[in-house]
This record gives C-alpha cells, structure tokens and sequence, in this order.
C-alpha cells in the first residue's frame, strides 16, 4: 500500500527525519489560509497524488503570495495529473500540500529497499538527488552508494556516518544526517515498509537536512499490524478494480488484454497469464481467488472480471489440491447461473476428483468450454475469444 507525500512526512517526522513546515488543504481557499497561517515568504503547492514525477508534470509550484496559491490550486484540484509513473489514464488531485518553501544548497536522493539477493534492507543514495535521478541511475550507475544493514544488529551509526561521509555531507552536519538514516531505517523496520524514498533530501543554505519529498510504501500482509498506517489509505488513488478485489479479499491486478483469468494460486496466475500470451491472447487481469474456491468466491471473482468491460473470454483454471473439483466445478456453475456471463468462459480444471468435475461442467447444458491442459486451455481461451469477435463483428456488420 502506498500513502501520501504529506503522510509519509508526517510517519517520518515522528521517526526524528526533519521536514518543513506544511500544511493540507482540500480547497484553494483552504490552501490560501493554510499559508497564512504558516507564515513565512514563499511556498510550495503539492499536488497529493500515488506517484513521483509530479515537479515535471505540473503537480509542484512556487508561489508567492497567497493569490498564487489559489491559482495554483485551482488548476490542480480535480484534474489527472499524469506523471511518467501514472501511466495515461493520470491520477486524480484531491489533496494539496502547502510547504514553506526553502533555500535549497544541494539535493541528495536517499533511498531504503527490500534487497531481495541479500535478503536485507538495502540503502541506496546519491549525492545527486532530485528529479534527474532517473537518468542519473542509467547513465552513472558507479555514482550510486549501496550499503545493506545486517538484521541483527540493525543500521549502526558508524555505517551511517560513512554514507554520510560518502555523499560528501559535511562534519557539522553528520550528526543531523546520521538521525535521518537512523529514523528511516526505524520507520522502515517498525513499519513493515517495504520502500521509503526521500528525493530530495536536501541541505539548506542555513545548514539544515530537511526532507523535501517523501515517498513510503507498506507491505499489505502486515498492515494488520498497523491500524495507524492502514488508516492512511485512499482508495482514489487505486485502480478502482484493485481495490475492490482487495475489500472482496481476493488478489487482482489489472492488464491491458481481453481475456479474463480466474485462477487459485499466484504461481499458477501467472504460468496462466505466460501461457495465454504463448497462445497469441492477452490476459485482462492477473487474479488468484485463495485456496478455497468456494461457490462464493468463483462467484465473487466472476463479478470482478466480468466489471472490466474489456473482458471478452474468461478462462478459469483451477488446480485442486486439498480442494476437490466436483465441489469446484459445482461452484462455477452455480456462478455462472448467478452472473450474468456473455462472452465464452473455458474451464480447467486439475487435481482431486477431476473427472467428476468435468461431468458436473458437461451435465449442466451451460456453454463452457472444457479443457484438460493449460495449453489446451489458453489456446481455445484465445481462439474464442478471436471468433466471438468474428461473430460480433458480423452481427454489427449485419
Ligand atoms: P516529485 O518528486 O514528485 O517531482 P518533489 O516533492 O520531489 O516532487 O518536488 C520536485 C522538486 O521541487 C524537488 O526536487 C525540489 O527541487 C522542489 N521542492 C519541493 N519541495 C520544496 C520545498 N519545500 N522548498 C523548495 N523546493 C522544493
Ligand atoms: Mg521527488
């Protein structure tokens, strides 16, 4: 799960990273205020939204005075603000954050990952932070500090003071910069983030470390843990199908294709979705409904892919282990008699009593298309997909 700018600030903060002075606002008369309020000469306003980009975009503007504010602000909310992360579609501005706006010397980018080789949090930083640091990441890779911490003892100052060292901070500020480390790293272990990003992370012309963007992102399986953090979710910067397969308890990514996937298990998700692409189609969605594909959730999945108006065929495949086929084909069928379902659907099934499942599927006079492998499967997926389109086709034709 990802949160806001302004909330992984407020997270850090409470961590000892230091941050300016800001304010949210829902409104540019809100906004306007909240400056005011603030005090000082010039601010910055941020568009709120789940990606990064946003000064290259639009989403960040100096301003003034408050009538530049409101400009500002009025432009933002309400519009997509579309960022190269975003992807086309853009996300929406809701939210505003008014900054103080400060003297920036230099920007660094400071970065903590989950480094899946090392099985370890990963620091990644580089003296040349900022909104290039895409291009320096391709063009200069040696130029990037690496260091992973050693679970067991966690970040020690002395390794700290040696990023600090190597990003070139100067001695009357590593104390501050090793408390900016430190505070990340707390917050990324407590927290159970699995990435927390600050670029910039600057030094002032006063001699501060200051925070000017932040970026956390959490792992899902753990936010139980953390009623505070999950809280922090806003859903209008989801994939509306996303987030409504996650209330559903169901694990769902949207894609770009026409063939929708119902499948139980993310290792055979995605073999599916490689074997659909192998057989010329492209899948709508990647879906995993859990162990128990019980009627309800083939059900629940059902509704889900058939949401997505780009469906056109939905294959389901399910391979039943400590499940039992009978019961899963009952399911689908019951589905299929509950959702209203007009493109062609291709059941596979594997696993504990498979041949009393495809019988249930041939007795009940529904039109699904059975398969034995997944191959089978994919390859007439794609192939009714192509002449249901034929078929559509000719009948606007007509
Ligand atoms: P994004 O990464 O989405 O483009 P940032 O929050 O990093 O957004 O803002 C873009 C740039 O705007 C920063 O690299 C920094 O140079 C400048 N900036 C952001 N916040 C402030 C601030 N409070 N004071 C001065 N400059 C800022
Ligand atoms: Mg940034």
């Amino acid at each position: 799960m990802d949160i806001h700018e302004y909330q992984a600030k407020e997270v850090l903060s409470n961590f000892g990273v230091e941050i300016p002075a800001g304010a949210l606002a829902y409104s540019p008369e809100q906004a306007a205020y909240r400056a005011r309020e603030m005090g000082g000469e010039k601010w910055i306003v941020k568009a709120q939204v789940h990606a990064g980009g946003r000064g290259k975009a639009g989403g960040v503007t100096l301003c003034d005075n408050e009538h530049e504010i409101q400009e500002a602000c009025e432009g933002m909310f309400g519009r997509k603000l579309v960022t190269h992360q975003t992807g086309p579609e853009g996300k929406g501005i809701y939210r505003i954050y008014v900054e103080a706006a400060v003297p920036i010397e230099r920007e660094i980018y400071l970065g903590f990952v989950l480094d899946r080789t090392s099985q370890r949090i990963m620091i990644v930083a580089s003296a040349e932070g900022g909104m290039e640091i895409e291009d320096i990441s391709e063009n200069r890779p040696d130029s990037i500090i690496r260091s992973t911490v050693e679970p067991a003892v966690g970040l020690r100052d002395f390794q700290a003071r040696e990023i600090a060292f190597k990003l070139g901070i100067e001695p009357s500020l590593t104390q501050s910069m090793v408390r900016t480390l430190q505070g990340c790293y707390r917050a990324f272990r407590e927290l159970d983030a699995t990435m927390v990003e600050i670029n910039p992370l600057v030094v002032t012309t006063d001699n501060r470390i200051l925070a000017l963007d932040a970026k956390m992102t959490f792992d899902d399986n753990a936010l139980f843990r953390h009623p505070q953090i999950s809280e922090l979710r806003d859903k209008s910067q989801e994939d509306p199908r996303e987030s409504r397969a996650a209330d559903r308890g169901l694990s769902y990514v949207g894609l770009d294709g026409n063939i929708g996937c119902i499948v139980n298990g993310a290792g055979l998700a995605m073999a599916t979705m490689d074997t659909i692409k192998l057989a010329g189609g492209e899948p709508a969605n990647f879906l995993d409904i859990g162990g128990g594909a019980t009627p309800e959730r083939v059900a629940k999945a059902f509704r889900l892919v058939m949401s997505d108006n780009k469906v056109e065929a939905v294959l389901v495949n399910i391979f039943a282990g400590i499940n039992r086929c009978d019961w899963v084909a009952e399911g689908v069928v019951q589905a299929l008699q509950e959702v209203k379902i007009d493109v062609p659907v291709i059941v596979r099934l594997a696993g504990t009593n498979v041949e009393e499942g495809m019988k249930i599927l041939a007795k009940s006079g529904l039109p699904i298309i059975r398969a034995t492998t997944l191959m089978e499967a994919a390859e007439r997926s794609v192939s009714a997909w192509k002449s249901d389109n034929t078929t559509n086709l000719k009948a606007v034709k007509a």
